[in-house]
């Protein structure tokens, strides 16, 4: 290792609270949210209809069938290119996915692939430290994410087929659901398509949201990526999430035999049938290298605790003590006080502080850039 590998360590970023905070125009457009309200509440519509048991089988069959076309097409193919498939197969692995109501395959991939580029940084748009239920779903419901990033999907944006799809991304949905109700009647539609997309709705989103809060860690990635068992059951096999931010490149997310991913084992059974092709997969030893356990610095973790601390002494110094003193009641206001002194101390040594942390981040990159040259493959030290 030497002295310009260090060198290069990208320039620190400062994590006072306003780094994270949402700008004017990240807010939630209440009135476009109507129609996503009312598909959660649709459902509630069976106590007149009652449920035929051919619409729950109905409803477990779109889900995970829709799921596969999520985390097989929309995430592993289309934003990370994890294998290859010919153009009729992209064509309707693109359909599939547009008919789990996620918008279309250019703007769902589009938008996966800055998240990977700009994890858990400020410039992250759905990363928890922004706020959880932002994450998870306020992101979606806000107008400044609404077009799509045509810049970072140019490779497919080339073909016309996807372009329409990704244009006309409610044909799949409207197809789907108007099958449900001539399959198993109002509860077939009720179960079948709206109950079912409602279920995948946020068995996705949690991937966003709680696969960077819940779960553990086993790669020094420089996010807060996490691998969740339970998220990997209901997502095929997404729940692997820190091993996908370590690869992000594998077909596969399940890096060992008891990493239970559905989606992967579908995607062999696929290229056995050769609709698929080249499967990509770490080796050996890149699943062995970069573990926290053997001494990789966790950076991710690092930074997220750094940008918590830098919140709460912005809260501190700032928005608690003038919230509780608005509320006006008399020990409220005594608590205030004694908050506003501590904040005050806080927010007088705030540069400092901050400065602080900018030198630990530095040294804390140092680290991190230095564990993981040190636990680099001995077979390959040229790369
Ligand atoms: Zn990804
Ligand atoms: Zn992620």
């Amino acid at each position: 290792m030497s002295a310009t590998d260090l060198a290069t360590t990208p320039a620190p970023v400062t994590y006072a609270r306003s780094a994270y905070a949402r700008s004017a125009d990240e807010r939630v457009n209440k009135v476009t949210s109507i129609p996503f309200i009312i598909v959660h509440l649709l459902p509630l519509l069976v106590i007149f209809t009652g449920v035929a048991l051919e619409a729950v089988v109905l409803g477990v069959v779109t889900y995970l069938v829709r799921m596969f076309f999520i985390t097989a097409g929309y995430h592993r193919y289309f934003s990370h290119r994890s294998y290859r498939m010919g153009r009729i197969p992209q064509f309707l692995m693109a359909f599939g996915g547009t008919m789990a109501t996620q918008k279309g395959p250019l703007w769902w991939a589009g938008h996966h692939r800055h998240h990977h580029r700009t994890s858990d940084t400020p410039e992250d748009i759905h990363s928890p430290l922004r706020g959880f239920w932002w994450s998870h779903v306020g992101w979606i419901l806000c107008d400044k994410y609404a077009e799509t990033p045509m810049d970072n999907i140019k490779d497919f944006a080339k073909y016309p087929e996807l372009r329409f799809l990704n244009r006309f991304d409610w044909i799949g949905p409207w197809a789907l659901a108007i099958a449900c109700y001539f399959i198993a009647g109002w509860s077939g539609l009720l179960i079948g398509f709206f109950l079912s997309t409602v279920l995948l709705w946020h068995g996705t989103f949690v991937i966003n949201s709680l696969a960077h809060v819940m779960g553990r860690r086993r790669y020094a990635t420089e996010d807060t990526s996490r691998n969740s068992a339970l998220l990997a059951v209901m997502s095929l096999g997404e729940g692997w999430h820190n091993n996908h931010h370590y690869y992000q490149a594998s077909a596969r997310q399940g890096f060992f035999w008891w990493e239970l991913d559905v989606t992967y084992g579908i995607l062999r059974l696929l290229s056995w049938m050769r609709i698929v092709s080249d499967l990509k997969t770490p080796s050996p030893q890149v699943r062995a290298a970069n573990r926290i356990r053997n001494g990789a610095f966790d950076i991710g973790t690092f930074r997220s605790h750094l940008a918590h601390a830098g919140a709460a002494v912005h809260a501190t110094g700032t928005g608690i003590s003038t919230r509780l003193v608005a509320s006006g009641q008399h020990a409220v206001e005594a608590l205030a006080e004694r908050r506003a002194q501590v904040g005050d101390g806080l927010v007088h040594r705030k540069e400092e502080l901050e400065e602080f942390v900018r030198g630990s981040l530095d040294s804390a990159e140092l680290l991190a850039r230095a564990s993981r040259l040190a636990q680099r493959p001995l077979a390959s030290p040229l790369d």
